[in-house]
């Protein structure tokens, strides 16, 4: 039976007096939509929790509003962009029944494109592959998330993924941090700021020039927040001249210690030969590599790619035969097309123990990994197993295992196992064993993150939320610590 919900909130005349009657509701379907259930839904417990009111506000002003208000009431706050969480959410544990989904949708304006600063400046609503569109009609290149590039929006995946989120091109660039300005921030007393080195930090600057400038670095305080520190309405970001050549291989590395040698050597090869490289393989089977180059000219491609084949070469790869089945595996990993082409043989998919884990050590975490999808979820019908692991600049890579379900296993079953046995084996094995890092912050996924803390890490940043939320009403508890 699904829980009874209130139909009124006490707030709910004086929000509409700010966005008016068309932009909030109580209507108890409306607010169960803004709901979404991960993967892990049936032993997770479920959908989010199920807000009190929902509310789109379109300008920073409104947003300030009704934080102030909720700030009267000590109502808590959970902002929401494009719904793409890997969590529960709202997670379930955060707030009440009396909860604002503050849905950032209107926010969703480009502002401007300045292709002499080389920036962008977008509200936080803008979906991330409108961002990137509108900033390639005007010849240039935006790191955004690889995916759900048409879901993301810029507010919510600067909060809630790990360094703001992770381009295709993660391997070299590193995350969407490193290319962020500024950000304009409702506080979750409702006041505003203005972060980075441009108007914030010098009155007398109207556009954004360096991040650091002027000030202590206040912006990355924000970045992977999970939404506690305040509401994003506007960010800042470089853009880059648009790398026009593109160019894509499979190499065939034979065995995982001739596949892990050139990986090696690949990641510590400076200026990187490749944008993207992925290392993958199938039980049994050899070692792939896929990579992709982007360059400015094709000479600049050729000579990455001699550099890149030449490594691989060195250590026994050979270009691929690319048969049906090697490109099936490149493809699922292209989560644009969110493996399409196995999804008829299979029920579902995850990425198994994906985490990130430092560079000498994934293979030894691959292995761990194996041996607990074996233990908790290997006799249930599995239509592909993969195994892959991503550099993430230098220090670490991204690594775990893509895993379809075959027909055999309902989506149901194998959630409820995955949460029941694998989850908890997952985490203790990247945090605690590897001392590594889920990438999702959000919800449950936050509060394991947190679980880790140094006490005086922790006690740090319970003074910033003191500091910043005296009412704790912006994603109340939301770390857990
Ligand atoms: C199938 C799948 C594949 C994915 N692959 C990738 C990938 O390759 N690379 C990658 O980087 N990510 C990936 N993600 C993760 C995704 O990018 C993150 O979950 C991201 O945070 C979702 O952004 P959103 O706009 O949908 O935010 P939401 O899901 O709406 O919210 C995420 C969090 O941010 C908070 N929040 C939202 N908007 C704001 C705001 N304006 N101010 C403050 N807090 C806010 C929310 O409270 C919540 O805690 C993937 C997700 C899925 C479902």
């Amino acid at each position: 039976m699904p829980e009874a919900v209130p139909q009124t909130h006490e707030l709910y005349e004086e929000i509409r007096a700010v966005v008016g009657a068309e932009h909030v509701t109580v209507e108890e379907f409306a607010r169960r939509a803004y709901t979404r259930a991960p993967f892990y839904a049936v032993g997770g417990g479920g959908r989010g929790k199920i807000p009190g009111i929902v509310v789109r506000p379109g300008t920073t002003e409104e947003v300030a509003a009704v934080v102030k208000l909720a700030n009267r009431t000590k109502t808590p706050i959970v902002p929401k962009g494009g719904g793409g969480s890997v969590s529960t959410f709202p997670p379930l544990y955060v707030g009440d029944q009396s909860n604002i989904l503050v849905d950032t949708h209107r926010l969703n304006r480009i502002l401007d494109i300045d292709t002499t600063y080389m920036t962008v400046t977008a509200q936080s609503g803008v979906i991330l592959s409108q961002l990137a569109e509108e900033v390639s009609k005007h010849g240039f290149h935006t790191y955004t998330v690889d995916v759900p590039i048409h879901m993301d929006t810029v507010g919510g995946v600067l909060s809630g993924f790990l360094g703001g989120g992770e381009p295709s091109d993660m391997a070299t660039s590193g995350t969407m941090n490193n290319y962020l300005l500024g950000l304009k921030v409702v506080l979750p007393t409702g006041d505003i700021v203005q972060t980075g080195g441009g108007p914030g930090t010098n009155i007398h600057q109207p556009r954004f020039l360096h991040r650091e400038a002027g000030s202590s670095d206040m912006t990355g305080m924000f970045v992977g927040d999970g939404g506690s520190f305040g509401i994003k309405t506007e960010a800042t970001f470089s853009i880059h001249p648009y790398p026009k050549v593109f160019m894509l291989g499979i190499t065939d590395m034979g065995s995982r210690e001739n596949m892990w040698d050139a990986f090696r050597e690949l990641a510590a090869t400076d200026p990187y030969p490749y944008t993207r490289l992925l290392g993958f393989h199938q039980q049994d089977g050899p070692w792939y590599f896929v990579h992709v180059i982007r360059a400015h000219t094709p000479e600049e491609g050729e000579l990455k790619k001699n550099i890149l084949e030449k490594i691989c070469h060195k250590h026994g790869g050979q270009p691929a035969t690319v048969g049906r089945e090697i490109l099936q595996i490149a493809n699922m990993f292209s989560a644009r097309r969110l493996g399409q082409q196995a999804l008829p043989m299979g029920s579902t998919m995850t990425y198994f123990g994906e985490a990130l884990i430092p560079m000498p050590q994934s293979l030894e975490y691959l292995d761990d990994i194996n041996a607990l999808l074996d233990e908790t979820v290997g006799d249930l019908d599995i239509y592909k197993r993969i195994d892959f692991v991503v550099p993430y600049l230098r220090a670490t890579t991204i690594t775990g295992i893509l895993l379809y379900f075959g027909k055999g296993t309902t989506r149901d079953e194998a959630s409820q196992r995955l949460h029941e046995k694998a989850l908890g084996g997952m985490e203790r094995l990247f945090t605690e064993k590897y001392g590594g890092w889920t990438e999702t912050h959000q919800g449950t996924s936050l509060a394991h993150s947190a679980s880790v803390w140094a006490p005086s890490y922790k006690n740090f940043m319970r003074t910033i939320k003191k500091a910043l939320d005296p009412n704790d009403i912006m994603m109340p508890g939301l770390w857990r610590i």
